[in-house]
């Protein structure tokens, strides 16, 4: 595939117009101010006039198959959403549930722009499946939730996780990843986490927990835990120690500020839900004034709801100018940065979130001749600000197309509809 005349975003972020991007199979191997001098090896050639091609989106923290709870728990706290509304609904599904779900999330995804989540929950070979089908790209986690004084190895997902390793991880050419799963401080005792780090620094791969989401966690954690915060207890179980997502990260000390920013822990900011859910305000400008690893969220869809990640962005450019009485406080480059090479470093996918040659050929294409791109001033305040998720016309994951122009070329999206209506109506009507 070769764009010719298009605009993009380049591996600066700086917006660059009338440049021609060639594609050879999973990779960008041509990014120039002029047309290549072998442009028939490109195959396929796109006019890129009225087009803005950026590095296609990736969502550091996600439930995909939560979207069968979309619009089902509303208006409640963390604490009461969870038990009375999320954990009996998801007590219902089945695998096959989570597979349908999966891939209507990866459609949805896949038609504002992102190719890629971070995505924690349960069935990983029926999510893995979706994720494969879709052509898009997931680090997957099986939760864990561990409230028994038992050692890891004694709980049935350590040996699923080591299934899971064995037969997922780094397949369909590493589009899928397997992560390791803590839900979160108050879900899981201190023997089990402690377990779970000693694996990690063996094998080798990342963890991705919730932390310090609500102020009630993180009091409740500092009386069970001799006056830890979440923050200071994972560091001293030596969770930061392995590669690490950290959801959320709402309610920080100073202190915990430090551990994280030392640690070079990826915080995964989930703007939109932790307003859905009234949990308060990260302290984002801070973290991104030291130039800690900000990534950007959607969480799940009974908390967002939906995965436009394009309007977690505009939350996210938004919201913390208004907390922190400062119109500086966050800049569109660091809330693209967030969700593009911040979130696929977060995913240790090192190759991928830059537009640039030898990069993964990850990449989303903006209709920018709507009339809110109008005029061109300031490009990427257009692209966080005025343009939208809904401008994506194309959308390429490893150089095969994901999304275009209101086809999913490789999911049958009526199909994948009906199975989500009929599967959210059977499990309310189980509740
Ligand atoms: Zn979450």
């Amino acid at each position: 595939m070769l764009f010719e005349n298009i605009s993009i975003l380049d591996e600066n972020l700086e917006y660059r117009e009338g440049v021609f991007v060639g594609i050879e199979d999973a990779t960008i191997a041509y990014v120039g101010d002029a047309a290549p001098a072998d442009a028939d090896r490109f195959g396929r050639r796109i006019d890129g006039r009225g087009k803005l091609a950026m590095p296609a989106l990736y969502n550091a923290h996600a439930h995909a198959p939560m979207t069968l709870l979309r619009g089902f728990a509303e208006n409640l706290p963390l604490d009461r959403w969870l038990n009375e509304k999320c954990w009996p609904f998801e007590a219902k599904m089945t695998p096959e549930d989570n597979y349908w779900a999966t891939l209507l999330a990866c459609a949805e995804m896949a038609r504002y722009g992102v190719v890629s989540f971070s995505d924690m929950y349960y069935a990983t070979p029926e999510r893995a499946r979706a994720v494969c089908e879709a052509g898009m790209k997931a680090n997957l986690c099986e939760g864990l939730i561990a409230f028994e004084p038992k050692p890891y190895a004694e709980y049935p997902i350590a040996a699923q996780n080591e299934e899971y390793v064995r037969t997922l991880h780094g397949s369909a050419d590493g589009r899928i990843l397997i992560d390791y799963n803590i839900h979160a401080e108050y879900t899981s005792n201190e023997q089990v986490c402690r377990d779970i780090v000693a694996l990690l620094r063996e094998n080798g791969l990342r963890l991705h927990l919730h932390l310090s989401e609500t102020k009630k966690e993180v009091e409740e954690c500092r009386e069970r835990h001799g006056g830890l915060s979440p923050v200071e207890y994972f560091d001293a179980l030596g969770a930061f120690d392995v590669p690490c997502t950290a959801a959320h990260c709402v309610w920080l000390s100073d202190a915990d500020l430090d551990i994280l920013d030392r640690k070079g822990v990826f915080v995964a900011n989930n703007p939109v839900s932790n307003m859905k859910l009234g949990s308060g305000f990260a302290r984002i400008p801070e973290m991104l004034d030291r130039g800690m690893n900000v990534c950007v969220g959607s969480d799940g869809m009974a908390s967002n709801n939906n995965h436009n990640l394009f309007s977690d962005l505009y939350v996210m450019g938004l919201i913390y100018k208004g907390y922190a009485l400062d119109p500086a406080a966050v800049d569109p480059r660091q809330v693209l940065a967030a969700a593009t090479r911040m979130g696929a470093l977060s995913q240790g996918r090192a190759d991928c979130g830059v537009l640039a040659e030898g990069y993964r050929a990850d990449i989303c294409v903006m209709d920018i001749t709507g009339p809110q791109w109008c005029p061109l001033t300031q490009p990427l305040y257009n692209v966080v600000f005025a343009g939208d998720g809904s401008d994506v016309v194309l959308t390429l994951s490893d150089g095969q197309v994901v999304y275009e122009r209101g086809t999913w070329p490789r999911i049958d999206i009526e199909r994948a509809r009906a199975e989500v209506q009929a599967r959210a109506e059977r499990i309310i009507a189980e509740l």
